[in-house]
C-alpha cells in the first residue's frame, strides 16, 4: 500500500483523506514533523493560506516538509495548499502580515484571482492526460501566473494555468476532493514512489 499523508491543521483535509482511502492509501492526518516519518506523499489542502501557513510555522513544520519533499516524497497542494507550494505569493492582503510559504516550486500564485463576483463555481476542465473532462470546483482559487519551465501545466481555465506538475510536485488552484472524480487523486498517488 502507498503511505500517504494529509496535512491536518486547517481546511478541507478529511475529504481528501476520504478520497485517497477510497483508492486503496493508507492516510496519515500530518500535525507534527514526526507523522511524515515513513510517507511517500503528502496533500497540502485547500482552506485559509494565511491561517494555514502560520500554523505551519508555529508547529515547525516549513523545514520538515521540505527536507520531505528534498528527499522524493511527492507534495499536492490543492488552492490554499497550491498558494504555500508557491515561491511568490501576491494578492495578500498587507493586514494579514507575513506570509510564511513553503516555497517548493518556483510559480508566483495569485491568491482570489478569479474576481469577487464569482468567488465559487464547478467547470469541465480539460486536463491533460485524461480522456474526459474533469469537474473543477474554485472557490476564491488562485491563479498560478508563473510557471518555472522545468514544470508542466496539465490545464488551463480561460486561459489561466490552474493545474502543474513538477516532477513529484502538483499543484491545483480547485478543490478535487470535493467531487466523486478521484482521477487526480490517483494522478497523486502514481506520483509517490
Ligand atoms: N482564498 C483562499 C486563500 O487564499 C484559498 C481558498 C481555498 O483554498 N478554497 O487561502
Amino acid at each position: 500500500d502507498k503511505r500517504v499523508g494529509v496535512l491536518a491543521l486547517q481546511g478541507a483535509f478529511r475529504e481528501h483523506a476520504a478520497m485517497l482511502e477510497r483508492l486503496g492509501a493508507r492516510v496519515t492526518e500530518v500535525r507534527l514533523p514526526a507523522d511524515l516519518a515513513g510517507l511517500g506523499g503528502l496533500v497540502i489542502p485547500g482552506g485559509e493560506s494565511t491561517t494555514i501557513g502560520k500554523l505551519l510555522v508555529d508547529f515547525d513544520l516549513i523545514e520538515p516538509i521540505r527536507a520531505f519533499a528534498a528527499s522524493g516524497g511527492a507534495v499536492w497542494g490543492t488552492c490554499a495548499g497550491a498558494i504555500l507550494l508557491a515561491q511568490d505569493i501576491q494578492g495578500v492582503p498587507p493586514q494579514f502580515g507575513f506570509q510564511p510559504s513553503l516555497a517548493l516550486m518556483a510559480t508566483r500564485v495569485r491568491r482570489n484571482a478569479f474576481g469577487r463576483q464569482v468567488d465559487s463555481f464547478e467547470v469541465p476542465l480539460n486536463v491533460a492526460g485524461l480522456n474526459a473532462p474533469f469537474p473543477a470546483v474554485f472557490i476564491r482559487a488562485p491563479v498560478i501566473e508563473a510557471v518555472p519551465d522545468e514544470a508542466e501545466v496539465l490545464a488551463r481555465h480561460d486561459g489561466q494555468v490552474v493545474l502543474v506538475r513538477q516532477g513529484r510536485l502538483l499543484a491545483s488552484s480547485f478543490h478535487p476532493e470535493l467531487t466523486r472524480d478521484a482521477r487526480l487523486h490517483e494522478l497523486f498517488l502514481n506520483l509517490v514512489a
